[in-house]
């Protein structure tokens, strides 16, 4: 099958690939059982979502691998990435970045916690070093600042899903080429890749991704999860399941390609 794949993927006039939960450093982080002391004694704390920032840049060497091989592989195809990972170890990598969304946002820019605008804000270095002496136990949550509003003097917070106004216009413009570059999709022979996507937003790749399986007959689908590798009757034939580790997919993957 993994040669079937990489020959697939050298022949395709695209290559559309979905990443999901399954390699998320989030995933791993929420699954570490320090991590979930952490979140129970912060639950309420603002400073929770950048200790797991502070994390996620502490381990991020992790997913680098997996990032270099996935680019290797991508080299010289006309390509576009829809990913739902919010590590934002994908804006590390050497992928060309004008072809990548991420629709749930991350951990790389902060917004309004009640999304009086569309403004987007850097985050200062300032603060993660803060984050760190706090979690060094050098500092106290009292000696600690929030960021405000700069408009209207709220809190900030990281502009991804989580927030409760989400500010989508970080992500918007780059759907939208997302879905151009989709318009040229039609009647091209289509390699769609789906790596450790799995259930938590069905309609932002599973679901779009086996429609695009079904009405192009030149496309041919391949979902790659430990667990959700499972495809639907309606594109047996064109759709395949693979059940493997996302990792170990690709190491397998990079050695044929
Ligand atoms: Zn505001």
């Amino acid at each position: 099958m993994i040669e079937y794949i990489a020959e697939k993927i050298k022949k395709a006039d695209l290559v559309l690939i979905g990443l999901g939960e399954e390699i998320d450093m989030l995933t791993d982080l929420k699954n570490n059982s320090s991590y979930q002391e952490t979140v129970r004694e912060l639950e309420k704390s603002w400073i929770l979502p950048f200790i797991c920032k502070m994390k996620i840049e502490e381990e991020s060497a992790q997913k680098a691998e997996f990032y270099q091989l996935l680019t290797a592989g991508l080299q010289k195809k006309n390509y576009f990435i829809v990913s739902l990972c919010m590590d934002g170890m994908i804006y590390r990598s050497g992928l060309d970045q004008g072809r990548i969304v991420a629709p749930c946002g991350g951990y790389e820019k902060l917004q309004c916690s009640e999304g009086c605008s569309a403004d987007l804000y850097d985050i200062p270095e300032k603060i993660m070093e803060q984050v760190k002496l706090f979690a060094n136990g050098d500092k106290t949550e009292q000696e600690l600042k929030n960021l405000l509003c700069p408009k209207c003097g709220k809190p900030l917070v990281f502009n991804n899903v989580d927030a409760l106004h989400y500010v989508e216009e970080g992500y918007l413009n780059q759907w939208n080429i997302y879905k151009k570059w989709l318009q040229g999709t039609v009647n091209k022979e289509v390699c769609i890749l789906e790596i450790g996507v799995g259930m938590k937003y069905p309609t932002v790749i599973r679901w779009p991704f086996e429609k695009i399986a079904f009405y192009n007959k030149k496309a041919e689908l391949f979902r790659v999860h430990s667990r959700l590798y499972q495809i639907s009757e309606e594109i047996k034939g064109r759709g395949h399941g693979i059940c493997e580790k996302p990792e170990d997919f690709i190491k397998e993957l990079s050695k044929v390609l």
